[in-house]
């Protein structure tokens, strides 16, 4: 080995940054949560912040969300907790999946609070942390996680120190659906059996059904992230999320030749493509096929061909001259997203993978 190359080995050499990146609108994610604020009314607004904050990156949402008012949290379970790091005073962290015995330990030694979800986990608690404030779950009508009605009004919780008693909407995202009166009637119930600190059932679906949803605290999560959650937030909500990717090639195809694995798409005519350093393994799911595309210079670049687990193929014959190691913006409008690919606005999120850096800005 030459010493050249030796030196090059041993160096620590700062590896190249990636060539995807999600550009994070902070303002947008704030205005969006002072719109649910606002439709809150004086209930707290809170935020969901499980899944790595739907792909955007927990600990950024908690930073920005803070510093606007929010002040309650919610992970899905410890080791998003512990993925926070040292959890500030003076904000409040739920933990809904609940404890199970292998998270006491670390439970204990955290502020976060369970959302108790089991007669189980409420014996748990009771014996590991007693006087420790806990959060409650109960069941109306999903049939997910919770005590059932029955269950907390037993006399199970009696003396427990529950900071707050929440419930979770199964389809408030079709207005018309009469389920989430019924889960409202049946939460009125155990609000008037179940003392605690306060009270809480909608998520962001929730909040758009009216005030009377609402009672202390809301925790939406998709319509912080610029999902829309039904037609009362069409148009009110602002996108935080846009994908870029870098052009890795870009190439002439002529007319009568096929584009990317399978051969499926055929270039009608002589026509420039980008090829972009971004495919399903980064959450770009093959459902983008035929309705994908991006945009340069405001000119639409179609995606054509498949995706592919790296990389996808844009037409630019259109677009003002792309070069190699150009960035191209990815359509990503969350409602537009959804209803071309058939995925949930929610998959559209938290689907992002590890490869983009993340930029807020
Ligand atoms: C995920 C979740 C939320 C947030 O739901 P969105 O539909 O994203 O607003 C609120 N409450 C509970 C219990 C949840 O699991």
């Amino acid at each position: 080995m030459t010493r050249a190359a030796r030196a090059c080995i041993a160096a620590p050499v700062t590896p190249p940054p990636p060539a995807l990146r999600l550009d994070l609108d902070g303002a947008a994610l704030v205005a969006n949560w002072r719109w649910l604020a606002g439709r809150a009314g004086r209930a707290a607004c809170g935020a969901a912040v499980k899944a790595d904050g739907y792909g955007l990156g927990a600990a950024g949402v908690v930073e920005r969300l803070a510093n606007a008012g929010a002040r309650d949290f919610y992970v899905a379970t410890w080791a998003e907790a512990a993925a926070l790091g040292d959890w500030p005073e003076g904000l409040g962290l739920s933990v809904l999946h609940g404890l199970r015995p292998e998270d006491l330990p670390f439970a204990i030694a955290h502020p976060a609070r369970p959302v108790l979800n089991s007669p189980a986990m409420v014996a748990l608690w009771r014996e590991a942390a007693p006087g420790r404030p806990c959060d409650v779950m109960v069941d109306t009508g999903m049939n997910r996680l919770g005590l059932t009605p029955e269950e907390a009004r037993s006399g199970l919780l009696d003396g427990l120190p529950i900071d707050t008693l929440m419930s979770h909407l199964a389809s408030a995202d079709e207005p018309a659906n009469p389920q989430s009166e019924r889960q409202l009637f049946a939460f009125r119930g155990c609000k008037g059996q179940v003392a605690a600190r306060r009270y809480s059932l909608a998520n962001s679906a929730g909040v758009c059904l009216g005030p009377r949803y609402a009672f202390d605290l809301v925790r939406p999560g998709l319509a912080l992230y610029g999902g829309t959650p039904g037609p009362a937030a069409a148009g009110r909500l602002r996108q935080v999320v846009r994908p870029h990717a870098q052009a890795v090639q870009v190439r002439g195809v002529p007319a009568g030749a096929t584009i990317g694995y399978g051969g499926t798409y055929t270039a009608p005519r002589a026509m420039r493509v980008a090829i972009l350093n971004l495919g399903y393994a980064d959450g770009y799911l093959r459902a983008f096929g035929g309705v994908g595309g991006g945009r340069v210079g405001g000119i639409a670049c179609p995606l054509v061909g498949r995706v592919s687990m790296d990389l996808i193929a844009l037409d630019v014959t259109d677009a003002a001259p792309v070069a190699e190691g150009d960035w191209i913006a990815l359509d990503y409008d969350l409602p537009a997203a959804a209803a071309a690919t058939g995925l949930s606005q929610y998959e559209l999120l938290t689907g992002l993978g590890r490869r983009y850096l993340r930029r807020w800005t």
